[in-house]
């Protein structure tokens, strides 16, 4: 029988072939499968069923056109996708992007990462992902609506409450959730378990807005006092200052740290007496402005130009939670001369593959995003869980809820790198423990 390693080289070259240009989701697929191999010398059975090559191919990727009319009158089409990547433990779960950015690799590893990341849960969902090349910046409301209606006009087709539900991503807050459901429920009636982030009057949960944000700081909180180390007085470096840095901002400082950056594409904002998450909420979510203007309104801060990693300045964590692949080889160099001792990633895949192994090589503790930023998707299971029952649960029970996950999440990640010897590998730990359960469940349902 073929050995764990040449295995997962052979499937690797596989994708590679397969699909040559879809850098992303090859650098997501491959950082999984290489903490795999261990696992796959235990359970035999699996190179035998092949889960593997079964695991990194989607169960369905659906592409489509979307028109729309811009204000100016002008007709315009972008493309849209849905991978409806593995359902093994559950309907396919994941959120939608709007990005210029957005392509079949991009979803393909987002939706990919999302099998691992729900399955760490511990809820019954499967992975799934989806989006446009559409970008938001700068379109007015109807536009957006118009976009939003068309977009839900094709993608109704492939979801339901109990096969694919999907929620926000980067360029999808409670603006679009709203526009998508509105156009879900005229063309199939009201059946608000379709997506989740919806508002709170018609079947959103509370503390879904916050829920990734907060659910960092829950895994970072258990990730420290596992080394006997606390959040008090802690400074943090946050980059991104969209829906998960700015729930990340508040939750720190309530659990006694500072956070002394935050960012946007084209520069950064410094505050050493600590970012108040209620400017950038201002900013971010009501103005829908640039966080260059945050300077305007707080006199200690400072702004400028460039990325936020480079700025000289002493921290012990890095918060990652803008975008993928910020943080290359370089940038994670700069994270240990700034003396940080923690990287804990928000955002989905911040850190590129020679930054996690610099990480690794130096110390650097480092928490990865499925693990560290599952609490935005685990708050819709029980959104899902709401929905069903009919029900709205309180802050303080999902809050609750929330925080018990994280910390099982960091422990179930925790337990697997012990069991397979990593020591401190908190990443191979969570692929291996998100892993775990999906490989059972695909190996109990046979060759589907
Ligand atoms: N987009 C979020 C993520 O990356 C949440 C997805 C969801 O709530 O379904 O996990």
């Amino acid at each position: 029988m073929t050995n764990a390693t040449d295995y997962v080289n052979q499937i690797k070259t596989a994708i590679k072939t397969r699909d040559p240009y879809q850098t992303e989701f090859q650098e997501a697929a491959f950082e999984v499968l290489d903490t795999l191999v261990p696992v796959l010398e235990k359970h035999p059975e699996y190179v035998a069923e092949n889960l593997i090559g079964r695991l990194v191919e989607p169960e369905r990727a659906i592409q489509f056109r979307v028109p729309w009319q811009d204000d100016a009158g002008n007709w315009q089409v972008n493309r849209g996708f849905r991978v409806q990547f593995n359902s093994a433990i559950g309907p396919y779960k994941g959120g939608l992007r709007l990005h210029p950015s957005v392509n079949l690799s991009v979803v393909k590893f987002l939706g990919f990462e999302q099998i691992l990341k729900n399955s760490l849960t511990g809820l019954p969902i499967g992975g799934g992902k989806g989006g446009s090349d559409f970008d938001p910046k700068g379109k007015s409301d109807g536009e957006v609506m118009r976009f939003c209606q068309s977009f839900m006009t094709e993608l109704q087709k492939y979801i339901g409450p109990d096969l694919d539900v999907p929620a926000g991503d980067i360029g999808v807050g409670a603006r679009e959730i709203g526009y998508l459901y509105g156009q879900y429920k005229r063309l199939n009636g009201s059946q608000n378990g379709v997506l989740t982030g919806k508002g709170l009057t018609y079947g959103g949960s509370q503390a879904r807005t916050q829920a990734t944000g907060f659910g960092v700081l829950y895994y970072t909180e258990a990730l420290l006092k596992a080394q006997g180390d606390s959040l008090q007085g802690k400074k943090i470096k946050i980059s991104g200052a969209g829906n998960v840095a700015t729930y990340a901002i508040e939750k720190a400082t309530e659990l006694g740290a500072t956070v002394i950056t935050v960012s946007d594409s084209n520069g950064y904002i410094y505050d050493p007496k600590g970012i108040d998450f209620k400017v950038v909420q201002q900013i971010k979510e009501v103005e829908r402005g640039r966080i260059k203007t945050y300077a305007d309104r707080v006199e200690s801060a400072e702004y400028h130009e460039g990325s936020v990693w480079a700025f000289d300045t002493p921290y012990d964590i890095a918060l990652p939670c803008a975008t993928q692949n910020e943080i290359d080889a370089a940038s994670a160099q700069l994270i240990k001369r700034d003396g940080a001792k923690y990287v804990i990633e928000g955002a989905n895949m911040p850190s590129q593959t020679e930054a996690i192994d610099f990480y690794h090589a130096n110390g650097i503790l480092f928490g990865p995003a499925k693990a560290a930023n599952a609490g935005g998707v685990a708050v819709s299971a029980l959104e899902m869980s709401q929905n069903s029952e009919r029900l709205a649960w309180s802050f303080a029970e999902v809050d609750d809820k929330l925080k018990a996950i994280m910390v099982n999440i960091f422990a179930a990640s925790q337990k697997a790198a012990e069991t397979y010897s990593l020591g401190k590998n908190y990443q191979a730990g969570a692929n291996i423990a998100g892993f775990e359960r999906v490989a059972d469940a695909m190996h109990f349902q046979g060759l589907v």
